[in-house]
Protein backbone atom coordinates (compact mmCIF):
# COMPACT_ATOMS: atom_id res chain seq x y z
CA UNK A 1 0.00 0.00 0.00
CA UNK A 2 1.46 3.65 -0.41
CA UNK A 3 2.16 5.19 2.11
CA UNK A 4 1.50 9.02 3.16
CA UNK A 5 4.11 11.18 3.77
CA UNK A 6 3.96 14.49 5.73
CA UNK A 7 5.23 17.72 3.64
CA UNK A 8 2.79 20.51 3.72
CA UNK A 9 1.31 20.92 0.35
CA UNK A 10 -2.62 21.05 1.67
CA UNK A 11 -4.74 20.28 -0.56
CA UNK A 12 -2.61 18.04 -1.92
CA UNK A 13 -0.80 14.68 -0.72
CA UNK A 14 2.68 13.37 -1.24
CA UNK A 15 3.08 9.89 -1.84
CA UNK A 16 5.69 7.19 -1.97
CA UNK A 17 6.00 3.80 -3.28
CA UNK A 18 9.04 2.29 -3.57
CA UNK A 19 11.25 4.93 -3.73
CA UNK A 20 8.83 7.36 -5.99
CA UNK A 21 7.02 10.22 -4.10
CA UNK A 22 4.60 12.10 -5.97
CA UNK A 23 1.56 14.00 -5.20
CA UNK A 24 -2.34 13.19 -5.79
CA UNK A 25 -5.64 15.82 -5.68
CA UNK A 26 -8.16 15.00 -3.43
CA UNK A 27 -10.85 15.58 -5.45
CA UNK A 28 -9.93 13.11 -8.78
CA UNK A 29 -11.37 10.05 -7.82
CA UNK A 30 -9.41 7.97 -10.42
CA UNK A 31 -5.60 6.68 -10.15
CA UNK A 32 -3.25 9.48 -10.98
CA UNK A 33 -0.04 11.61 -10.24
CA UNK A 34 2.10 14.39 -10.13
CA UNK A 35 5.66 12.92 -10.31
CA UNK A 36 8.38 14.48 -8.39
CA UNK A 37 12.15 14.73 -8.96
CA UNK A 38 12.59 11.35 -6.27
CA UNK A 39 12.83 7.64 -7.21
CA UNK A 40 14.64 7.12 -9.97
CA UNK A 41 17.76 6.16 -11.64
CA UNK A 42 19.25 8.87 -13.32
CA UNK A 43 22.64 9.92 -12.38
CA UNK A 44 23.88 12.73 -13.57
CA UNK A 45 23.30 15.74 -10.25
CA UNK A 46 20.79 17.82 -12.54
CA UNK A 47 19.13 15.07 -13.25
CA UNK A 48 18.57 13.30 -10.13
CA UNK A 49 17.06 11.09 -10.18
CA UNK A 50 13.54 10.56 -11.89
CA UNK A 51 13.54 11.91 -15.26
CA UNK A 52 11.00 11.29 -17.06
CA UNK A 53 11.97 12.78 -20.35
CA UNK A 54 14.02 11.91 -23.71
CA UNK A 55 16.49 14.66 -24.72
CA UNK A 56 17.91 15.78 -21.51
CA UNK A 57 21.02 13.58 -21.08
CA UNK A 58 19.66 10.52 -20.11
CA UNK A 59 20.04 7.19 -22.21
CA UNK A 60 16.66 6.18 -23.38
CA UNK A 61 17.00 3.20 -21.39
CA UNK A 62 16.76 5.34 -17.91
CA UNK A 63 14.23 7.49 -19.36
CA UNK A 64 12.33 4.30 -19.48
CA UNK A 65 13.31 2.64 -16.21
CA UNK A 66 11.86 5.87 -14.62
CA UNK A 67 8.82 5.97 -16.40
CA UNK A 68 8.04 2.59 -16.06
CA UNK A 69 8.71 3.33 -11.76
CA UNK A 70 6.51 5.74 -11.96
CA UNK A 71 3.82 4.24 -13.49
CA UNK A 72 4.24 1.71 -11.43
CA UNK A 73 4.25 3.55 -8.55
CA UNK A 74 0.75 5.54 -9.48
CA UNK A 75 -1.19 2.90 -11.40
CA UNK A 76 0.51 -0.68 -10.78
CA UNK A 77 1.34 -0.65 -14.22
CA UNK A 78 4.51 -1.74 -15.88
CA UNK A 79 3.65 -1.67 -19.39
CA UNK A 80 4.84 1.69 -20.79
CA UNK A 81 2.74 0.76 -23.90
CA UNK A 82 -0.40 1.84 -22.00
CA UNK A 83 0.76 5.19 -21.67
CA UNK A 84 0.00 7.88 -23.94
CA UNK A 85 2.98 10.13 -24.48
CA UNK A 86 4.93 12.73 -26.80
CA UNK A 87 6.86 15.75 -26.50
CA UNK A 88 5.26 19.36 -25.60
CA UNK A 89 5.53 22.25 -27.51
CA UNK A 90 3.34 24.83 -26.28
CA UNK A 91 0.60 24.98 -27.98
CA UNK A 92 -3.24 24.42 -27.24
CA UNK A 93 -2.98 21.18 -29.66
CA UNK A 94 -4.85 18.56 -27.74
CA UNK A 95 -6.22 15.08 -29.09
CA UNK A 96 -8.34 12.02 -28.47
CA UNK A 97 -6.80 8.71 -27.77
CA UNK A 98 -8.44 5.54 -27.05
CA UNK A 99 -4.63 3.37 -26.82
CA UNK A 100 -0.82 4.22 -25.52
CA UNK A 101 2.05 4.68 -27.31
CA UNK A 102 4.19 7.68 -28.51
CA UNK A 103 2.24 10.47 -30.45
CA UNK A 104 3.69 13.47 -32.80
CA UNK A 105 4.22 16.63 -30.33
CA UNK A 106 1.52 18.62 -28.84
CA UNK A 107 -0.13 19.43 -25.49
CA UNK A 108 -2.33 17.02 -24.43
CA UNK A 109 -4.53 13.70 -24.39
CA UNK A 110 -8.40 13.13 -23.19
CA UNK A 111 -10.11 9.49 -22.98
CA UNK A 112 -12.88 7.82 -22.51
CA UNK A 113 -11.22 4.23 -22.28
CA UNK A 114 -10.34 2.80 -19.07
CA UNK A 115 -6.90 1.62 -19.01
CA UNK A 116 -5.26 4.45 -20.82
CA UNK A 117 -2.63 6.46 -18.96
CA UNK A 118 -2.66 10.12 -20.56
CA UNK A 119 0.58 11.74 -19.47
CA UNK A 120 1.74 15.42 -19.99
CA UNK A 121 5.51 16.68 -19.17
CA UNK A 122 5.85 19.48 -17.13
CA UNK A 123 9.36 21.26 -15.85
CA UNK A 124 7.61 24.78 -14.26
CA UNK A 125 4.67 24.63 -16.75
CA UNK A 126 1.65 24.45 -15.28
CA UNK A 127 0.26 20.35 -15.50
CA UNK A 128 -3.82 20.03 -15.79
CA UNK A 129 -5.37 17.13 -14.80
CA UNK A 130 -9.78 16.93 -15.90
CA UNK A 131 -11.84 14.50 -14.73
CA UNK A 132 -15.58 13.91 -15.30
CA UNK A 133 -17.04 11.12 -12.67
CA UNK A 134 -20.18 11.27 -14.27
CA UNK A 135 -19.58 10.75 -17.98
CA UNK A 136 -16.14 8.87 -17.11
CA UNK A 137 -14.17 11.34 -19.22
CA UNK A 138 -9.96 12.84 -18.42
CA UNK A 139 -8.02 14.77 -19.62
CA UNK A 140 -4.00 15.98 -19.05
CA UNK A 141 -3.28 19.17 -20.38
CA UNK A 142 0.43 20.72 -20.29
CA UNK A 143 -0.40 24.89 -19.86
CA UNK A 144 2.76 26.71 -20.84
CA UNK A 145 1.82 30.34 -21.22
CA UNK A 146 1.74 30.16 -24.46
CA UNK A 147 -0.81 27.09 -24.34
CA UNK A 148 -2.47 29.14 -21.80
CA UNK A 149 -3.30 32.22 -23.34
CA UNK A 150 -4.11 30.06 -26.35
CA UNK A 151 -6.80 28.67 -24.26
CA UNK A 152 -5.53 24.82 -23.72
CA UNK A 153 -7.86 24.75 -20.23
CA UNK A 154 -11.12 25.74 -22.18
CA UNK A 155 -10.13 23.48 -25.00
CA UNK A 156 -9.97 20.67 -22.30
CA UNK A 157 -13.19 21.35 -21.13
CA UNK A 158 -15.06 21.62 -24.17
CA UNK A 159 -13.27 18.01 -25.26
CA UNK A 160 -15.27 16.46 -22.48
CA UNK A 161 -18.22 18.54 -22.61
CA UNK A 162 -17.92 17.76 -27.06
CA UNK A 163 -18.22 13.53 -25.29
CA UNK A 164 -21.22 14.17 -23.21
CA UNK A 165 -19.84 16.12 -20.07
CA UNK A 166 -21.43 18.87 -18.02
CA UNK A 167 -18.44 21.45 -17.11
CA UNK A 168 -20.23 21.82 -13.91
CA UNK A 169 -19.66 17.82 -12.78
CA UNK A 170 -15.80 18.35 -14.03
CA UNK A 171 -12.65 17.96 -11.44
CA UNK A 172 -9.98 19.43 -12.28
CA UNK A 173 -6.49 19.31 -10.39
CA UNK A 174 -3.66 21.88 -11.12
CA UNK A 175 -0.44 20.33 -10.61
CA UNK A 176 2.86 22.16 -8.77
CA UNK A 177 4.47 24.68 -11.70
CA UNK A 178 6.24 27.96 -11.24
CA UNK A 179 4.69 30.49 -9.14
CA UNK A 180 4.45 34.42 -9.12
CA UNK A 181 6.76 34.16 -6.79
CA UNK A 182 9.84 33.11 -9.22
CA UNK A 183 8.05 33.78 -12.36
CA UNK A 184 9.80 37.02 -13.63
CA UNK A 185 9.27 38.67 -16.56
CA UNK A 186 9.48 41.55 -18.93
CA UNK A 187 6.91 43.85 -20.51
CA UNK A 188 7.37 41.86 -23.75
CA UNK A 189 5.23 39.00 -21.75
CA UNK A 190 2.96 41.57 -20.44
CA UNK A 191 2.44 42.65 -23.92
CA UNK A 192 1.79 39.14 -25.64
CA UNK A 193 -0.51 38.25 -22.92
CA UNK A 194 -2.33 41.65 -23.16
CA UNK A 195 -2.14 41.07 -26.99
CA UNK A 196 -3.78 37.35 -26.87
CA UNK A 197 -6.25 38.02 -23.71
CA UNK A 198 -6.81 41.56 -23.37
CA UNK A 199 -5.81 44.15 -21.25
CA UNK A 200 -7.95 43.77 -18.41
CA UNK A 201 -6.51 39.79 -17.81
CA UNK A 202 -3.54 40.72 -18.71
CA UNK A 203 -3.54 43.31 -15.45
CA UNK A 204 -4.75 40.70 -13.55
CA UNK A 205 -2.14 37.97 -14.32
CA UNK A 206 1.27 39.61 -14.70
CA UNK A 207 1.75 42.34 -11.86
CA UNK A 208 4.48 45.14 -11.92
CA UNK A 209 6.98 43.35 -9.84
CA UNK A 210 10.11 46.40 -10.12
CA UNK A 211 9.28 49.25 -11.30
CA UNK A 212 13.06 50.52 -11.79
CA UNK A 213 14.32 47.64 -13.74
CA UNK A 214 10.82 47.13 -15.38
CA UNK A 215 9.88 43.51 -14.49
CA UNK A 216 6.70 41.79 -13.99
CA UNK A 217 5.73 38.45 -11.91
CA UNK A 218 3.39 36.30 -13.90
CA UNK A 219 0.22 34.23 -12.30
CA UNK A 220 -0.19 31.56 -15.41
CA UNK A 221 -2.24 29.30 -12.47
CA UNK A 222 -4.10 32.45 -11.77
CA UNK A 223 -4.62 32.75 -15.82
CA UNK A 224 -5.79 29.01 -16.05
CA UNK A 225 -7.81 29.24 -12.88
CA UNK A 226 -10.05 31.88 -14.53
CA UNK A 227 -10.34 30.48 -17.55
CA UNK A 228 -11.44 27.67 -16.02
CA UNK A 229 -14.15 29.43 -14.01
CA UNK A 230 -15.17 30.91 -17.57
CA UNK A 231 -15.97 27.67 -19.41
CA UNK A 232 -17.90 26.67 -16.62
CA UNK A 233 -15.76 24.30 -14.32
CA UNK A 234 -16.53 25.53 -10.72
CA UNK A 235 -14.35 26.23 -7.72
CA UNK A 236 -15.16 24.35 -5.74
CA UNK A 237 -14.20 21.43 -8.16
CA UNK A 238 -11.03 22.95 -8.47
CA UNK A 239 -7.62 21.70 -6.41
CA UNK A 240 -4.16 23.34 -6.42
CA UNK A 241 -0.93 22.71 -5.52
CA UNK A 242 0.15 25.59 -3.23
CA UNK A 243 4.04 24.64 -4.67
CA UNK A 244 5.92 26.40 -6.51
CA UNK A 245 8.51 24.51 -8.65
CA UNK A 246 11.52 26.47 -8.59
CA UNK A 247 11.02 27.21 -4.94
CA UNK A 248 11.56 23.61 -3.94
CA UNK A 249 14.97 22.37 -5.86
CA UNK A 250 15.17 19.53 -3.62
CA UNK A 251 11.80 17.94 -4.92
CA UNK A 252 10.95 19.10 -8.48
CA UNK A 253 12.54 20.22 -11.48
CA UNK A 254 12.35 23.77 -12.44
CA UNK A 255 13.49 24.96 -16.16
CA UNK A 256 14.00 28.55 -14.62
CA UNK A 257 15.93 27.68 -11.40
CA UNK A 258 18.04 25.21 -12.66
CA UNK A 259 18.84 27.93 -16.18
CA UNK A 260 17.70 24.91 -18.31
CA UNK A 261 19.80 22.15 -17.21
CA UNK A 262 17.14 20.58 -15.73
CA UNK A 263 15.06 16.71 -15.71
CA UNK A 264 10.98 16.56 -16.43
CA UNK A 265 8.42 15.54 -14.54
CA UNK A 266 4.98 14.16 -15.70
CA UNK A 267 1.52 14.62 -14.41
CA UNK A 268 -0.41 11.52 -15.58
CA UNK A 269 -4.12 10.19 -14.92
CA UNK A 270 -5.90 7.27 -15.79
CA UNK A 271 -9.88 5.73 -15.82
CA UNK A 272 -9.98 2.25 -14.19
ZN1 LIG B 1 8.80 30.32 -6.14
Amino acid sequence: MNKLLTLSSEPFLLFEREGVSYYRAPNLLVPHGFSTRLGGISAKQYLKSLNLAYGRGDDASVVEENQRRFFHAVFDCDDLSCAARREQIHSADIEYVSRGGIYPPGDGFYTDTPGVILTVKIADCVPILLFDPKKKLIAALHAGWRGTVSGIARKGVEALCAMGADPADIQVAVGTSIRPCCYEVREDFYTAVKDSCGETFAARFVTLRDKEANTFSADVVGMNLAILKEAGVKKENISVSPLCTACHGDLFFSHRASGGQRGTMMAAIMLN
